[in-house]
């Protein structure tokens, strides 16, 4: 037999994969994985038909110059800042890829990168195949997740790269505000730290707020790679389109990376994305359409024994379980499946160090029928 050592010993399938799948085994509403359950703009269908000829072969490595620049030009209407699409712009295959790209083109064995539990599980196990140490930071549900600007200053240290955030957050839904934006710069001014900041659900932000992008904060955007994704927004999670938005010096180590990742992305859908990303109330409509959606499902829950925790941004709810049962959240998100037929994803796997939160996460991006059936069910049961 044929045995090498394992890259990733510890590593297991992803909780999305996990759950969808037993979702798909026992018929269950499917509220885990983070995916639209409507189709995406015929509109945009048929710019992929229309460019599905004659341009069949590689992208550029940068990304097509069409989509750059639309996305440049996106980029600085929405947030009022100057984006260079030669240098600052690179096309991907999903933000996955992006922030792959990013920490690995800057993170060297034994440097220390911060993240914050509960993190996207992708981010430690990216770090550590880089030979990076990870170095979490856990939030507080009962501090709604906000982060304390003081114990990040006190994890910094001089083997300290760089910092990894999101917001809005997967998987609790929290969102930084401008404040924020300050008071993270305080912490890293003066410092050579970089920032990989994954912002992919930058167009859903609920409650009339607006995104805080590191891209608005100069101290910040001069040393951040902004990881964003076109599956979250524009309902093509399945396309893997994704991008980088970092400062020239950031940029051409990120492209050195990603010619070896991939090389380029797929052509026809970067032609169709550089159409369609042209037409503002394609993304500007985002956050009341799923807000609309999260207080339909969060309304099921009144007077229930689930507490609804706060949900800022993302398409993400949030319910403590709490006053129901006391089984772990990833034993109860099994038995939901299994026996309520709804599936969902437990937050403590996104934690180094479970702190034994009683939380399942619900991706409300479904038609309002299965919001309504599936809360239905979890009514009943507590
Ligand atoms: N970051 C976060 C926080 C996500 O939720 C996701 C996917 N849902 C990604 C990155 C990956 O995005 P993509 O599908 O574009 O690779
Ligand atoms: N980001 C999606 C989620 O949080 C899942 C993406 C994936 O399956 N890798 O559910």
């Amino acid at each position: 037999m044929i045995t090498f050592p394992s890259k990733q010993p510890h590593v297991q399938t992803t909780i999305f994969t996990k759950m969808s799948a037993m979702a798909l085994e026992y018929g269950a509403l499917n509220l885990s994985q983070g995916f639209p359950g409507f189709d995406c703009d015929p509109a945009l269908q048929e710019l992929l038909q229309h460019y599905s000829k004659g341009h069949n072969q590689y992208a550029p490595m940068a990304g097509v110059p069409a989509l750059r620049q639309s996305l440049a030009a996106k980029t600085s209407s929405f947030y009022s800042i100057p984006v260079d699409t030669e240098t600052e712009v690179t096309i991907v295959s999903g933000a996955t890829e992006a922030i792959f790209s990013a920490v690995h083109c800057c993170v060297s064995p034994g440097d220390e990168v911060i993240m914050f539990d509960p993190s996207y599980d992708a981010y430690d196990p990216m770090v550590r195949l880089a030979g990076g140490i990870p170095v979490h930071i856990p939030l507080k549900a009962s501090r709604n997740f906000a982060i304390d600007w003081e114990e990040l200053a006190r994890h910094i240290s001089p083997r300290t790269r760089a910092i990894m955030v999101n917001s809005p957050h997967n998987p609790t839904g929290a969102v930084w505000s401008m404040a924020d934006l300050d008071a993270f710069a305080e912490v890293v001014k003066g410092t050579k730290i970089l920032i990989i900041s994954d912002e992919v659900y930058e167009h859903i932000v609920f409650d009339g707020a607006q995104h805080a992008s590191v891209l608005l904060h100069p101290e910040l955007r001069k040393r951040s790679f902004v990881c964003g994704s076109f599956g979250k927004t524009y309902h093509i999670t399945g396309w893997k389109m994704g991008y980088c938005i970092a400062p020239e010096f950031l940029t051409s180590e990120f492209r050195k990376l990603h010619q070896w990742v991939t090389f380029s992305s797929a052509t026809p859908l970067q032609y169709a994305l550089a159409d369609y990303l042209k037409e503002p109330a394609h993304y500007l409509g985002l956050s009341d359409f799923y807000q609309k959606k999260r207080d339909l499902f969060a309304s099921q829950f009144a007077g229930s024994a689930w507490k609804v925790l706060p949900s800022a941004g993302s398409f993400f709810q949030c319910l403590d379980y709490s006053a129901i049962s006391s089984e772990k959240d990833v034993d109860l998100a099994d038995r939901l499946t299994r026996e309520i037929k709804v599936a969902s994803i437990p937050v403590s796997v996104f934690y180094e160090t479970d702190p034994g939160d009683k939380i399942l996460r619900f991706c409300f991006a479904k038609d309002d029928a299965v919001l309504l059936e599936a809360a239905k069910r979890l009514v009943q049961l507590a």
